[in-house]
């Protein structure tokens, strides 16, 4: 299998050398190097979730959308956890003390937003229009950004626990489109959302203890808006858009999904403006 934490580390090693050299113009090259080491920790990630995110799905797709995913998955996934271990007196009775295994430092999805395009943007050559302003490269900038960057991945490579994943991890086959839809829930939380990555069909996940969780599709009542017939059909609350439209079963009428404004009219005390105020 591959080593993605060591390529991490050797990339983050190589972006540390280019900062190093002091050289402006080798900035462009650590903000490269650290931009593959922050996918290579992405891959890792998803490495921790094999059993229930097999490689095979997404071996070929670019580390923006595997991170997406990840997230999609295990809302966790972008917040520190810290691991303790204790031996209870008795079963069930809270242990007296708890050794610490450290704290796990994740590369977190608001992290990689906020540094991930950041760094994409060194790696080309100005718009023209900023060009033709003026405006130059905020080398010092760049170099902070750079500096923020390493230190976390330093952080993240420094972190005792590796991609630990507890808690209980729920698939489906997705009722729409036949795909794997996976959720999990972590400890103390009873309800979340889990969206089928290929077709946006969404699910409400609940835990109904015992390590099990309740997939519900996330269906939405509409009514055909001929006022004698009102026969509702269930649509996926993602398919609702405007512009979408269904033929009813029972009316033959068409009905259509719009977005409106409904107006209704002041009251009559002031539904007659004088002439002076009409002007206004
Ligand atoms: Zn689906
Ligand atoms: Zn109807």
């Amino acid at each position: 299998m591959i080593n993605y934490r060591n390529d991490a580390r050797r990339q983050l090693r190589r972006g540390e050398a280019e900062m190093e050299s002091g050289d402006a113009e080798r900035l462009k090259y650590a903000a490269l190097e650290l931009r593959m080491a922050m996918e290579s920790l992405t891959y890792d990630r998803a490495l921790a979730y094999k059993e229930e995110f097999p490689p095979a799905e997404y071996e070929t797709w670019q580390p923006r959308k595997v991170m997406a995913v990840l997230l999609d998955i295990d809302p966790t996934a972008d917040k520190d956890s810290s691991l303790a271990f204790g031996i209870e007196p008795s079963y069930g009775e809270k242990p007296d003390v708890m050794h610490s295994l450290g704290t796990e430092k994740v590369l977190s999805m608001s992290t990689l937003k906020k540094h991930y395009d950041a760094l994409g943007s060194y790696l080309h050559v100005l718009a023209m229009s900023r060009r033709r302003a003026g405006i130059a490269i905020n080398y010092d900038k760049m170099r902070t950004r750079c500096e923020d960057i390493a230190g976390y991945l330093r952080e993240v490579l420094a972190s005792p626990v590796w991609n630990s994943t507890f808690g209980t991890f729920a698939t489906i086959d997705c009722q729409k489109c036949g795909k794997p839809v996976r959720k999990r829930l972590p400890q103390g939380v009873d309800c979340t959302k889990a969206t089928c990555f290929e077709c946006g069909a969404s699910y409400v996940v609940r835990d109904v203890g015992e390590n099990q969780a309740h997939f519900e599709p996330d269906q939405v009542e509409l009514h055909c808006a001929n006022n004698g017939c009102e026969t509702a059909i269930y649509p996926w609350r993602s398919e609702i858009a405007p512009g979408v439209g269904w033929t009813c079963d029972v009316c033959g009428g068409e009905n259509i999904v719009q977005l409106g404004i409904s107006h209704t009219p002041k009251g009559p005390a002031a539904a007659v403006a004088s002439p002076a105020e009409a002007h206004e």
